[in-house]
Formats: C-alpha cells, sequence, structure tokens
C-alpha cells in the first residue's frame, strides 16, 4: 500500500505546521531538520548495525519521501538529497567510507546532499604535486546551502594520470569555507529549499574523500532510475494539493455541487495512479528481473506520468477553490508555487524521447515489460 508513513505521523504534522513560516527567500527549515533529527529520520534508510542502505523495502523509502513531500515539499527536495547521497556511498563506497559515513549520519546527524548542476563555470578538481586535490569552480541548485555537512559534489577532474567526472563528498568543517552565493536562489516557489550558488574555489580535499571511481556518479540504471526519488516528493505535493482543496470545499459547503464532485474524483483517482505507478517501480526495480534499458524506460514513464498528474491536479485544485482559495496564506498558495517550480527536473523532454527509443528498439510490444534476466 503506498500511502502516508504511519511511524512518523507527528513529526510529519509539524513539518506541515513550520512549512508555511520557513517559505521566505533565502531561508533554510531549520526546525523541520531539529524534528527530523529528533525523530531519527537521518538515519533511518541505514540499516542498524550494517554497514548498509535499506534498498530492500523500496516502497517504504518511496513512502517515506512521499510523506514528507506532501507535508513540505522544500523539506522533501533536501532530504531527498541527503537519501541519495546515502544510496551512492552503499552502491560505491568502501567499506571504511561506508562506516566512516554512515556513522556521521547515525551519531552526529549529519546531513548530506548531491550537487551535480552547473553553470558554463563548473567545477575542476587540480591534483597537486602532494597528490591532494585543489577544487576549483562551483555549483548552482546546491539545496541545503551551508546547512549541508556533507555535500556530495561532482567534479572534473584535471591532473595527467586520471580523467572524468569525480563525486567528492566534502568534510565542511575540516576545509576552507564553501561560498554561498543566495542571490543566485529568488524562485517562484521552493523557497525554503535553500538551492543557492556555491563556490569551493581552494577547497583541498585528499582522496579518501572521492566515492567511486570517476564517471560512477552516470552508471545506469542507477543515475536515471533515481528519478524515481523526486517523483515521490513531487506525488507527496499533488496529495497535499487534493487535501487543501477537500478542506477547503468542505468548509465552505460546496460539496454537493456535480462538477466539484466530478473534480475531486478525478484528482483522486489521478493520485491514485500515481501511488500505482510508484508501487509498480519500486516492485521491478526491487525484482532485479529487468535489464537496465527496462528500467530506465520505466522509471522515466513514471516521471513523465507523475509530471501530468501533479500539473493536471493544480489545474483541477485551482478551478475547484477559485482565487479566494489561492490567497495568501492560503497553504495552497504555497504548495502551488512549490510544485511548479519543483516540477522542473533535469532533460524531461530526454527523459520522455529515451522511451520511445526503448519502445522502437524492440522487435514486438509485448517484450517491452518481460523479466530478462534470469535470478
Ligand atoms: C527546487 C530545486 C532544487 C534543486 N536542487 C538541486 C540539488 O540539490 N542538486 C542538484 O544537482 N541540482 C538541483 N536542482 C537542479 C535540477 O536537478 C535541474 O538540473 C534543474 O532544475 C533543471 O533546470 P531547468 O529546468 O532550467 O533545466 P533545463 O535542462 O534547462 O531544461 C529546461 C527545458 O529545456 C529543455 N532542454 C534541456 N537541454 C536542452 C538542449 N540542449 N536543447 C534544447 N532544449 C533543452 C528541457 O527538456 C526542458 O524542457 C534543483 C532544482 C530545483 C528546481
Amino acid at each position: 500500500m503506498f500511502s502516508n508513513h504511519p511511524d512518523f505521523d507527528p513529526v510529519l504534522r509539524r513539518i506541515k505546521h513550520f512549512a508555511a513560516l520557513s517559505d521566505t527567500d533565502g531561508n533554510f527549515p531549520i526546525e523541520e531538520f531539529r524534528e527530523m533529527r529528533q525523530a531519527g529520520l537521518l538515519s533511518q534508510q541505514i540499516k542498524p548495525g550494517k554497514l548498509s542502505f535499506k534498498s530492500d523495502s523500496l516502497v517504504d523509502n518511496f513512502t517515506l519521501l512521499k510523506s514528507i513531500g506532501k507535508a513540505s515539499l522544500p523539506v522533501g527536495r533536501i532530504f531527498e538529497g541527503h537519501m541519495n547521497a546515502l544510496q551512492l556511498i552503499d552502491i560505491y563506497g568502501t567499506t571504511a567510507q561506508k562506516k566512516r559515513w554512515y556513522d556521521e549520519v547515525t551519531d552526529s546527524q549529519k546531513l548530506f546532499g548531491v550537487w551535480n548542476t552547473q553553470d558554463q563555470d563548473g567545477l575542476f578538481a587540480h591534483e597537486r604535486a602532494d597528490g591532494n586535490f585543489i577544487l576549483q569552480g562551483s555549483k548552482t541548485f546546491c539545496s541545503g546551502g551551508d546547512q549541508i555537512q556533507r555535500p556530495l559534489v561532482t567534479a572534473e577532474l584535471k591532473s595527467p594520470s586520471v580523467r572524468g567526472w569525480q563525486m567528492c563528498i566534502i568534510p565542511t568543517e575540516k576545509v576552507a569555507a564553501i561560498r554561498q552565493d543566495k542571490s543566485f536562489w529568488r524562485p517562484l516557489g521552493m523557497r525554503a529549499s535553500a538551492s543557492f550558488r556555491m563556490d569551493f574555489t581552494g577547497i583541498i580535499l585528499s582522496k579518501d574523500n572521492f566515492l567511486g571511481a570517476p564517471n560512477d556518479y552516470y552508471k545506469q540504471p542507477h543515475f536515471s532510475s533515481g528519478a524515481i526519488r523526486f517523483c515521490s516528493v513531487q506525488l507527496g505535493g499533488a496529495e497535499a494539493v487534493l487535501e487543501e482543496t477537500h478542506q477547503l470545499l468542505k468548509s465552505i459547503n460546496r460539496t454537493e455541487d456535480t462538477f466539484q464532485k466530478a473534480r475531486i474524483a478525478e484528482m483522486s483517482f489521478l493520485i491514485e495512479t500515481g501511488n500505482l505507478w510508484m508501487k509498480e517501480a519500486a516492485d521491478k526495480i526491487q525484482s532485479g528481473k529487468y535489464d537496465s534499458d527496462q528500467i530506465i524506460a520505466y522509471v522515466n514513464m513514471a516521471r513523465s506520468m507523475i509530471e501530468e498528474i501533479c500539473i493536471r491536479c493544480m489545474a483541477l485544485s485551482e478551478r475547484s477553490v477559485g482565487a479566494r482559495g489561492l490567497l495568501r496564506p492560503e497553504n495552497l498558495e504555497r504548495i502551488h508555487r512549490d510544485l511548479t517550480t519543483y516540477l522542473r527536473q533535469p532533460a524531461p523532454d530526454a527523459s520522455l524521447v529515451s522511451v520511445g527509443d526503448f519502445v522502437f528498439k524492440k522487435p514486438e510490444i509485448k517484450k517491452l515489460w518481460e523479466p530478462q534476466v534470469v535470478k
């Protein structure tokens, strides 16, 4: 069942309460992450006593992301980055690195994030004579900003012996300060995601801060299928739109009208359609029976569907609540801005086109979702 996460109801309610207060330019959701730390949410995906990420229960992970996204999309965004980093450590970390970084979450409640997006200037890691690397350049859309204690950044290696796109995890308190440019982040919505530009120039890293080999970050199917995490958060936002619409129409006694019933019906089956997509994607990824191309295509289909579901739910809600339902301080006004902004994720066109490619490459459509991997 892909519904809200009951274990965390109290903390989710408090995150929802703080979401309206946190919605200001340049802000980070401090109170929300205090609550998350107290509830043990930062280490929830690390298997107790084991050096591994809970990837055997993807539905649980997606449900948690969806529940947090429903309470606050900016908090969901930052938490999704944390979960992404923990998963990358699980896949590419050495045993010693897993111990170090997972201990930093379980014992010290460190918050991780993944910062890959960059402008023209980009980020480079230059090898020095002493074998260490010095960073030069910046990243954009760095959710969490200076509240992320362990940013995982990707940098282009500049070295006589090694090339490629290298993941590095920066121990922020042990290196020179990362310069934060808040002026980059003046968005329509998702203000509290604190997605600033961060300049890493001058930071020196030893190789034990490198995660995986060069270019591992883009290895498939992990890279493309990771989109399913942000879909979970987005779907939580769409469910919040349904919930707010439901409450508002009830509070003003507009539930007997046939058009209102038709719109709330459509929103409800759209959300349930999203739930089914997420559940099926989780099952397919976890089963291990599908090859990389199938997983990527399936997640890209889910991604396109969830985007359409979110957009359609917002349009139906607007018509249902009218202008007065979209006034501040109604929650809908903020959730609408946040979801509109958060739906803009990388390469949506390429993601759709890749599904078309996948389908045309198959000799027959009945083979599309036939298991390819014999377990
Ligand atoms: C709230 C928020 C938080 C974020 N946090 C992070 C973070 O913590 N870490 C991180 O790494 N990133 C983060 N990002 C960035 C995110 O992952 C995407 O990179 C970014 O949102 C994409 O921006 P865009 O819509 O301007 O993209 P674009 O890629 O410019 O896409 C805009 C449109 O142009 C199309 N397009 C793309 N390329 C081309 C081309 N070559 N020719 C023609 N058309 C093209 C696309 O399909 C789309 O239709 C965040 C983004 C948001 C909104």
